[in-house]
Parts: structure tokens; sequence; C-alpha cells
């Protein structure tokens, strides 16, 4: 048996104390537990850490963020102070890259009041370094930050680390996954009778079908959507994830070094992730705002011009960078890689669309 850690330790304690806990308690402890928590304090980034994400893999995908954002602003009519808030900024890559591309809007910058949302002090330390715009301060909620103006919300990648619960159908109706003692070792187990969260699913379902709920998220889009609705503004939020609402799929996955991990082993020390349920997302803030359609990455990043400004970086680059160039294109767009897992949703407070969306 492998030794076990802190976390684990204080876990089966839990368990211990007070009956199995729900893979929603179990994912919020394995990232954010304030001292043993994945998220905590490491970096989890790049090829020394366990995954990689759109904004480490090239300038480009940042920079479509802030043509959206510009484009956007303007169509608002440049207004003379906004909030640009983002969460789960990681090393604060895709901000530097959305201010460089922002930077010769007449005005964009000095409107603009910088948001980030991030537990992680490792990373915090990160962006600081990085990111030199007068006017940023950092939150742990979205909740925290005083909306008195137009609002400009993006996270990638954040949404897949909240957490979710799990849900099986079976003979008896549903049951919710928990996380469960067994001789001392930790096991998952279904509750023996319903849960609160079986009032948020549908009747029925396949026997064996898998539905994953994150009251985390929703109620994150919950507050982004109603500050929207008030002051205005435009969020995207982008991540990998589903659109139908019946995938009936267990999606909870944990990563370490860039490889699959078995979820209840080494806790707090791999990525834990679920995919994100975009129809319920969509749901959630169409409550408050119109919803635009949910776009593949694909669709999002070529419609707002991705191949003409790599062609223009190509032209003062060395046949190296342009390969590299090359190479992020495919990665970002090509359906085999992130162009189609990966989705956009994005909501506003008008029925003005954002420049990628078709009206
Ligand atoms: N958006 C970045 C990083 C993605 S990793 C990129 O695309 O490269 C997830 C990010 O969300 C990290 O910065 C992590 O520290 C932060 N994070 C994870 N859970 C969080 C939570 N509950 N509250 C705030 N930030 C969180």
């Amino acid at each position: 048996m492998p030794a076990q850690n802190a976390l684990e330790a204080h876990i089966k304690k839990l368990i211990r104390a007070h009956g199995p806990i729900t893979v929603a308690h179990f994912m919020e402890l394995a990232l954010t537990h304030p001292e043993y928590g994945y998220y905590a304090r490491r970096d989890p980034l790049g090829a020394q850490g366990d995954f990689t994400t759109a904004p480490e893999i090239s300038q480009l995908f940042g920079e479509m963020v802030g043509v959206c954002f510009a484009d956007y602003w303007l169509k608002l009519g440049a207004p003379s102070s906004f909030h640009l808030v983002e969460l789960g900024p990681g090393r604060g890559t895709l901000m530097a890259d959305i201010l460089h591309a922002t930077q010769h809007i007449p005005g964009f910058h000095t409107a603009m009041r910088l948001h980030l949302v991030e537990v992680n002090e490792t990373l915090r330390t990160a962006q600081r370094k990085l990111l030199t715009h007068p006017a940023i301060t950092w939150h742990s909620h979205f909740e925290s930050i005083l909306c008195d103006a137009p609002i400009f919300v993006i996270a990638n990648e954040f949404f897949d680390a909240l957490p979710i619960h799990q849900c099986v159908y079976t003979e008896r109706g549903w049951r919710e996954r928990m996380v469960a003692l067994e001789n001392d070792s930790l096991r998952f187990a279904l509750a023996p009778a319903a849960t609160p969260i079986n009032n948020l699913l549908e009747e029925s379902a396949p026997i064996g079908g898998v539905r994953e709920i994150s009251p985390s998220s929703l109620s994150a889009i919950n507050a982004i959507s109603k500050a929207i609705a008030t002051k205005g503004g435009l969020a995207l939020i982008i991540d990998y994830g589903y659109t139908e609402h019946a995938a009936y799929r267990d999606t909870l996955q944990a990563l370490k070094s860039h490889r699959y991990h078995p979820i209840l082993e080494t806790i707090g020390e791999a990525d834990l992730t679920a995919h994100v349920d975009f129809a319920a997302l969509s749901e959630a803030a169409s409550a408050h705002c119109p919803v635009w359609p949910v776009a593949t990455q694909g669709h999002f990043l070529t419609t707002l011009g991705i191949r003409l400004r790599a062609e223009k970086l190509a032209t003062q680059a060395s046949e190296e960078q342009r390969k590299a160039l090359q190479a992020a294109l495919h990665r970002l767009l090509d359906p085999s890689q992130m162009g189609t897992l990966f989705k956009v949703l994005s909501f506003s407070q008008k029925q003005i669309a954002p420049a990628y969306v078709e009206t």
C-alpha cells in the first residue's frame, strides 16, 4: 500500500468521525485545502508540471481573447471605466497577452481596472511579477469584487477545477457517489439513500448513467451573470466539456505529470478535474442574461482571426519559430486536439453579439 500523505490521513479522520463524504467535498479538500490542497501552493502548469493550457501553448490564444474584449468594449461605446476580471489566472500569461493585444486601443487601458481571482499564493506571486498594470487587485472569490461599471470576465480552465457531485442512476433511483472507508482504505461507494443533490436531478436516466452537478460552478455563474445583467459587459468561459445535457458519463479524472493518475491516491498531489457541463452553465446564466450559443474553441479562435495573426507573426519569424507557430495552431484548433473538446460560453447584458458569434 502506498504511504499515505497528510491530506489522506485528514480525510480518513473526517470520514471516521462523520461518515462518507461527497465527491464534491473530496474534490474541494484535494484541490483547495488551505495547507495540503493541490492548488494551495504549487504551480501545476507546463512541462515540469501536470498539465498545459492554451495560453501556455501560444500568445495567439490570449491575443484573440483581447481582440474579442476590445471589440465588445468599442461596441458598448468605449465606457470610460470597466472591470476586467480573470478567474484562475495561472501564471498570468493569458492576462499578459490580453494586455499586449489591446495596448494600442485608445482609452482601453486607462479605463480598465483589473481583478484576479486566485487562491494559490505561488501563482499570485507569479502574476504579480508578470503583470505591471497599475490597477490590479486580487480576490479569493468573484463575489468580493465591487462591480460599479461594466464587467468583462475571462475564465480559462477554471470551471473544470470546481467541485462536482456525482450521482449514479440505479434501480432504486439516483444515488450519490461518496468517498467512504473500507478496511481503512478510501473507496468510492454509493449512498444508501437519497441525498440533497437528488432534488436537482431529472426523474430518470439509463441504469448506470452518471450525472455530475457542480453547485460551486452554478453559483459562480449566477453571481457573474447577475453582475453583468446589472452593470453591462461580457463573460467568456472557456473550458473542456460537453453541451448535451444527458451525457451520463463519469468525467472525473486526476492528472499528474501529464498522465492519468488514480483519483484516491496521493491526494492533493495530482490535479483533479471534471468536464464542464456547458448546458447547465448556459441555463444558469440565461436566468439573468442573453446567452450566446456555445462555440468550439476552434470556431472562436478562427473567427477572431488567429490565422491572420499567425501569418503576420510568421513574416518576422525564424524557420524554427514558424514551425512552432504551426504546431501551436494545430494544437489549439484541430478537432483531434483542443479544437472541439474545448468550448466557449459567453453571455452579455445586451443583445450585442461578441465578434466570433455569427448573427
Ligand atoms: N487560466 C490559467 C490557469 C488554469 S489552472 C491558464 O489557462 O493557464 C486553474 C487556475 O485556477 C489556477 O490559477 C488555480 O490556482 C486557480 N483556482 C483553482 N481553483 C480555484 C478556486 N476555487 N478559486 C480561485 N482560483 C482557483
